[in-house]
Order: C-alpha cells, then structure tokens, then sequence
C-alpha cells in the first residue's frame, strides 16, 4: 500500500515538473484518438454519416407528439405516429432528463427520419417515421466479469473495500454473511482481506453493479478466515460455508437483538429494580428502543406465548431436546404457539411489560430443563455441510480461493 502511495507520489512530482513543451506534445499525440471516439460512422444500428444528428434531453412537460410537431408533421400525422407505435412504445413514458438523439434527412430542408430514446443505460428504443411507421427495443447485451480484491482494513471495511476499487455496500452484505464468526467492528488497522465477486455489465463496458460474491477472505484476531456461498439442493438462497465446507454459523445467535447494551447479566444474587430486593436472575437483559425487533436466536417451534404480570408479554421456543429459549417484556408478540421459526426471525418487539424500568428483552436460556448463562455456554455450532455436497463445493471453490490467496500474496509483496 505503502509503495504504491510512494510511486503516485513521483509521478506527480514528474508530472508537475513536466515542461509546457512536453505537454503539448503529450496532448497533440493523444488528440486524434478522442476525435476516433467522438465521431463513430454507426450507432443505434444506423450510419450516422447519412444523416443530420441532434442529441438531446428530454425536457419537462416535452412528449413525442411536441417533438414531431416542431418538426412539422401535422396534427393528422402525429396520430397516425402515435396509433402505429404505441404497441411497442410506450408514448407517455418519456421523462424528463433522458436522452435521445434525432436522425435527419440531409435534405434542404431536414426531415425527421428517426428518434432514438435511451431510458437507461440497458438498451434504447428506435421510433422510425420513414415509409413503414414503426418501433422497437434494443437491449445490450449483458456480460459478467469476475474480479479479485485484497487490501488492509484501514479505517472502516466499507471505505477499505472502496480504497481497492469495489462496491462499498459489500461491507454490509458480508458483515451478514460472516456475522456469525467476525465482529466487524473488532478488525485490527492492517488487518487484511480480498473479496472476490461477479461484476455485471452492459455492452461490455458499462459497470452495473455486484451481481454475486463469490468468496471472501479475513485476517481477524490472527486466524485466517474464508467464505464461499454454495446453494445446496432444494435451498433457495446460497448459506456460507468455510474452506472446510464447515457452515460458518451457530446454532445460536449471539443476542435476540440486533444492537443493544447488556444491561443486567445472569446472576443468582442481583438487587431487582422493581423489587428493590435481592433475588437471582435467570436471564440476559438486553436493553433497545421501543419497538425494535427481537430474533430468536435459533430455529425451532413456539410451545408458549402470553402475558403474566412479572414476564408481561412473552414467547418461550423449544430449538431441539436440548435448549429452549424465552423472551420477556415484549410490548407485543408476532408469533402463535406451534408455529415454526427460523433463526433470526423476528418473534416479537421490544417492550417493557410486565415487571420493567424500561424497555428491554430479558432472554432467557434452559439446557437440559436448567436454566443457564447462553453467554457461558459452548454452543454447537450447524452441521457440516453434508458429504455429498462436499467434493463439488470443494472444486467449485478450488479457483476462487487460489485467485483470493494470489490477490493477498500480490498484496504483500508490493
Ligand atoms: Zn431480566
């Protein structure tokens, strides 16, 4: 990284230093090439060169009908125009901002012959006005490319990850994808990642946008970690998995919340607000706004809901023979008893009924029909991926993995 500041560093230098004689000569070699990209003989699926071309904005309160009408078609015309081409354009949807070029005779006095409207960068559609009236889309074709990343975290992961030329907003989707084995706001200043995706592209050259990831790497607490998402057989969306295939989450979330404060632990003598007494508690308090969501920590079936004056209104889930979870105080309940939930979904918002200073969760935690700290627990971690899947994970993977670990190496050699 360092270096290469060091070398962006002298060519400016040099370029500053540079005498005016070798700057014009530096702009007279590169003039002709612009003028080659400026003027190309075909576009559209026309050759310009036969005709007058006019490029332009849609202007607010402009339609097709204006526009032919300040080319001196006639009222008869242009409703003739708009009958034959409405199946296939849509008249009323040229908005304001968009451009579109104009074909013209090279006639004495110019006629409008063809006008292409481009409504994004995905394509354009083609009105022809000449003998037979007509109209139709062009699409550019979309290509993929795929692309390798690796740098150190240098401040936050989002601006990092931009620092090397990719997306920002791919921080957040992997903070998702590995929230189960990094804290991403633990990173250390020079820790290293790579990330490898698929780009999206129109006509080769317009840059679109992330279309998928196709694997990550993490330096974090001094442990290599990688991730790569597989769509294993009847799943509708791809779950991450290690280099081992070992799935890279937990039975158990780390909280029913997604941002809190801890504000009372599990404790067998701790002095009770309300109460004003001392006396155990059997839970977790996380403390969060009014209203926030609240996730059950791991998938499995509601066996209770309901309302006592000490728990106010409360969900109690049944994961498997082992553990069984309950949360209290919610303001309300957005689950039935036998109903099936998935990890992370939400089952309730944050409330402070029942005996509260304020709103919170107090999550509670049984293991074997005791309840236990979920914070002291070891808990099991999913299944590994199942062993049929595994050798094509393995070999999907094998050229990722290789093109992330070449992407650091090259990193580190810099
Ligand atoms: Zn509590």
């Amino acid at each position: 990284m360092k270096s290469y500041q060091l070398i962006i560093s002298l060519f400016l230098v040099i370029f500053i230093s540079c005498s005016k004689k070798e700057k014009e000569v530096a702009i007279a070699e590169a003039k002709p090439k612009k003028e080659a990209e400026i003027k190309p003989e075909f576009a559209y699926g026309f050759s310009l060169n036969e005709y007058h071309v006019e490029r332009d904005t849609i202007e607010r309160g402009d339609n097709l009908s204006l526009i032919l009408a300040r080319h001196n078609y006639d009222a008869t015309e242009i409703h003739d125009i708009v009958a034959k081409v409405k199946d296939s354009f849509d008249v009323r949807k040229m908005k304001a901002g968009k451009a579109f070029t104009l074909l013209k005779s090279k006639e004495t006095i110019p006629k409008l012959e063809v006008l292409i409207y481009e409504p994004d960068q995905a394509g354009f559609q083609v009105l022809d006005f000449r003998d037979s009236i007509h109209a139709y889309t062009v699409n550019y074709p979309v290509s993929y490319k795929e692309k390798t990343i690796a740098g150190e975290i240098n401040g936050s992961l989002s601006a990092s990850i931009q620092n090397e030329g990719l997306d920002p907003g791919l921080a957040a989707a992997l903070a998702k994808r590995f929230a189960w084995t990094i804290d991403f706001f633990k990173f250390e200043r020079g820790d290293k990642f790579a990330i490898s995706v698929r780009e999206k592209y129109i006509n080769d050259s317009i840059y679109v946008g992330t279309e998928e990831i196709l694997g990550a790497y993490f330096e974090y607490k001094g442990k290599d970690v990688y991730g790569f998402p597989y769509k294993r057989a009847g799943e509708n969306e791809a779950q991450f998995f290690d280099e081992n295939g070992q799935q890279m989450r937990t039975m158990f979330l780390k909280s029913p919340l997604k941002y809190f404060t801890i504000t009372s632990k599990f404790s067998k003598n701790r002095f009770h607000p309300v109460q004003k007494r001392f006396k155990a508690h059997n839970g977790t308090d996380y403390a969060a706004p009014h209203g926030t969501p609240i996730m059950t920590t791991a998938s499995g079936v509601v066996i209770e809901t309901g309302r006592t004056s000490g728990n106010g209104n409360y969900v109690k889930i049944k994961h498997d023979g082992m553990y069984t979870t309950q949360y209290l105080h919610m303001s309300k309940i957005l689950v039935r008893r036998g109903q099936s939930v998935a990890q992370g979904q939400t089952i309730g918002k944050v409330g402070s009924t029942g005996l509260a200073t304020g709103p919170h969760v107090c999550y509670r935690f049984w293991k074997n029909g005791v309840q236990v700290d979920p914070l002291k627990q070891k808990l099991p971690t999913s299944l590994i991926m199942d062993k049929s899947d595994l050798p094509n994970y393995l070999a999907q993977i094998k050229p990722i993995k290789k093109a992330i670990d070449d992407k650091i190496q090259e990193k580190l050699e810099n």
